[in-house]
């Protein structure tokens, strides 16, 4: 359930017409609802066992408008390097709701999570950990630790979001977790706390999920008759969301919690869970205008001002984008065949190949749905184009969180060595 419809023939955000803010804010932009927001949440964390950390994952939206958003309903945060970390204190999370994820966490990541005090760090592997009893110990500090466990099951993603196979660069492989933990336990400055898994992302089913967290919890009492303590579990992220109508859709969050409960509730861990996407994606869309309609010999293109360094989703995940008229179509309007393009010079910058849409104009906006996850943090400014600002709705109000750069913000990033200005 989103909050993004049409009132009176023009989409909405909430309350707030699309077309006025694009007259207001220029195109393209992104547009985030807070009441969706919150309604995800809502019922993602109502669906879990009592006493769960729902630590969002800052890496599907990191804007501070977003962060502060899930901050009020005492979301934590799942961050992957020490700009996330910063972000997520800057938008009021606290330390002690962090959780920091990532194979190549750098030593000063590391000092800057210890001074700040954070949850726990997922250690990803042997040398990671001994770099992190290092950095510990310099601080004189004792660093919570869960460790990443690969289970080696497949998500039944796509290849470039699954990440619990063996072959994948993540977690520590399971034959050797026991041998690890070993490892931690003989260490001053890092305290084992738990097991961390995270297999994928755009999980459509509930299987893979319940494959591993199976694995996990075997694993758990094999640590714990090793004299582990392991009093939490990080089950990670990846619950899809729907981003085609007419698709199956993804497991329910009530199916998720329930199996979970199943598999895990005997061990009496506290959980730790890390959704990013089934938070933000339909909480967000990037309205963009259609500046060209161009009819090529076996093709109609759509050029739109939104381009794939705003949204790269389906250039680099093939991923599919509903995509809707802002002004709503009369009943029964034809709809055409577009590719609908950005204005990027590369042939993948291509939002959707053939897709029938109601007649459109230039001049006319589209809004591009489910963008709310990997979408603006995604972005760059390739083709030197300034990425699409972030616009927040809540009800009748709105406000940009991130604005538009300028041309000038953009020269300012560079700089022009003094041997050659000459
Ligand atoms: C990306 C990521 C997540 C979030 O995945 P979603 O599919 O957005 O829920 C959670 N945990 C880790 C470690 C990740 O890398």
């Amino acid at each position: 359930m989103n909050h993004f419809g049409y009132k009176n023939g023009t989409l909405h955000a909430e309350d707030v017409s699309l077309t006025a803010l694009a007259d207001w804010v220029g195109t393209p932009f992104y547009c985030y609802s807070r009441a969706t927001l919150e309604r995800h949440y809502k019922v993602f964390s109502g669906a879990l066992p009592k006493d769960s950390l729902v630590a969002f994952s800052v890496k599907a939206n990191g804007n501070l408008g977003v962060l502060k958003t899930l901050a009020l309903l005492g979301a934590g945060a799942d961050v992957v390097s020490g700009g996330e970390m910063a972000k997520a204190l800057a938008a009021g999370i606290p330390a002690s709701k962090i959780v920091f994820s990532g194979v190549g966490k750098t030593k000063e990541e590391m000092h800057q999570a210890l001074t700040a005090g954070i949850y726990q760090f997922n250690v990803e592997s042997e040398p990671e950990l001994l770099a992190l009893d290092e950095v510990a110990r310099e601080l004189n500090k004792i660093a919570p630790i869960t460790l990443r466990i690969n289970p080696d099951v497949d998500a039944k993603t796509h290849a470039k979001i699954t990440t619990g196979k063996a072959e994948t660069k993540f977690g520590i492989p399971f034959k050797h977790a026991r041998a690890a933990y070993a490892q931690a336990a003989a260490l001053h400055n890092v305290e084992i706390v738990g097991i961390d898994v995270h297999i994928g992302s755009q999980l459509t089913e509930l299987e893979p999920f319940e494959a591993a967290f199976t694995k996990v919890a075997e694993l758990a009492k094999t640590l714990r008759a090793d004299g582990h303590s392991i009093t939490r579990l990080d089950l990670g992220g990846g619950l899809g969301v729907p981003y085609q109508n007419n698709n199956m859709p993804p497991p329910d969050p009530i199916a998720y919690g329930k199996m979970v409960a199943r598999v895990t509730g005997d061990l009496e861990c506290r959980l730790i869970f890390e959704p990013g996407r089934l938070i933000a994606a339909n909480a967000g869309v990037l309205v963009s205008k259609v500046l060209y309609l161009k009819k090529g010999d076996a093709k109609t293109f759509l050029i739109l001002d939104a381009g794939m360094n705003d949204l790269i989703r389906p250039a680099m995940y093939d991923a599919h984008h509903e995509i809707v008229a802002v002004e709503e179509p009369g009943p029964g309007s034809e709809r055409v065949p577009y590719d609908v393009v950005g204005p990027v010079c590369e042939t993948s910058d291509l939002f959707a190949a053939g897709r029938d849409l109601p007649e459109l104009n230039s001049g006319d906006l589209v809004a591009i749905l489910s963008a709310g996850a990997y979408g603006a943090t995604m972005a760059s400014t390739y083709n030197a184009r300034p990425p699409a600002p972030e616009v927040l709705v809540s009800g009748t109000e709105w406000a940009i969180v991130r604005p538009r750069l300028r041309h000038d913000d953009l020269i300012a990033q560079d700089k022009i060595p003094d041997w050659l200005a000459g």
